[in-house]
């Protein structure tokens, strides 16, 4: 059936291709990829040649018209160059404008480091916020936070290994020292998922910044405040602790 098919692809360990994602590939007359060298490996290794187009949602509207256009009568594939896309990766607006367009739209599911993340850190998974990146700045980046502060969920964020401590500190300085999880390098050979409250963490990685891909998760706030929170509860918990 011509369409568009969101296609996820591994995180790491190529072995984790589906394969209804490795039969759909082989299919596609055209591949949308993040970056066409990337997405060029992975189709090596799958034995496959097949036309590739770099995508971005920042791209042209031309290209997105014209990838369109071919989903009336062909296969198009949208891959990126790791795990699911469209999280914390190009895709929205093909998939918005392929729907408006009214065009066959699919996803065939499948890694994705957020999800892999929560699994591996023993942490609330009943309910988790996904943050993506965030910002630079340490300003822009303490606002963020702040937003968050008040959730009763677990939260999940992509970091990089350079800015990690620092945004632990700015974690454990904006929503309290939670219990948090470092997980790097998932599926791959050197997989870690390091565990502890926020400071520890930050102290961790102080000095000794990780190499590799990471996904930090935080835990909800803590039990007392989080499943007891009436205001005369609250309010004995903070008596008692100013009178310490
Ligand atoms: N679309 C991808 C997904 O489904 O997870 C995420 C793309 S985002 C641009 C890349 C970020 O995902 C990395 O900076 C890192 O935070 C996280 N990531 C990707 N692969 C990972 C892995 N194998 N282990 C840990 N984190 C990973």
């Amino acid at each position: 059936l011509p369409g568009l098919y969101i296609v996820a692809t591994p995180i790491g360990n190529l072995g984790d291709i589906s394969a209804r994602a490795a039969a759909t590939l082989a299919s596609a007359d055209l591949i949308a990829a993040e970056d066409t060298r990337v997405t060029a490996k992975l189709l090596s290794h799958l034995g496959l040649r097949v036309p590739m187009t770099p995508y971005h949602d920042h791209s042209d509207e031309r290209v997105r018209a014209a990838l369109v256009a071919r989903m009336a009568a062909e296969v198009v594939v949208l891959v990126s160059d790791a795990g699911t896309p469209l999280i914390s990766d190009p895709g929205y607006k093909l998939v918005r404008d392929a729907r408006a367009a009214g065009r066959h739209v699919t996803t065939l599911p499948g890694a994705c480091a957020a999800i892999a993340a929560i699994t591996l850190s023993g942490l609330p998974s009943d309910r988790f916020l996904f943050a993506g990146f965030l910002p630079n700045k340490a300003k822009a980046r303490a606002d963020t936070i702040a937003e968050f502060a008040a959730l009763r969920s677990t939260l999940v964020f992509y970091e990089s290994g350079p800015r990690l401590a620092a945004a632990l500190g700015a974690l454990a300085a904006g929503l309290g020292n939670r219990e948090a999880a470092v997980a790097r390098e998932i599926s791959k050979l050197f997989e870690q998922c390091v565990t502890g409250t926020l400071t520890d963490l930050a102290a961790r990685y102080a000095d000794a910044p990780p190499k590799g891909e990471i996904v930090i998760v935080v835990g909800p706030p803590g039990e007392a405040i989080a499943e007891t929170a009436d205001d005369a509860t609250i309010d004995a918990a903070l008596r008692a602790a100013m009178a310490d």
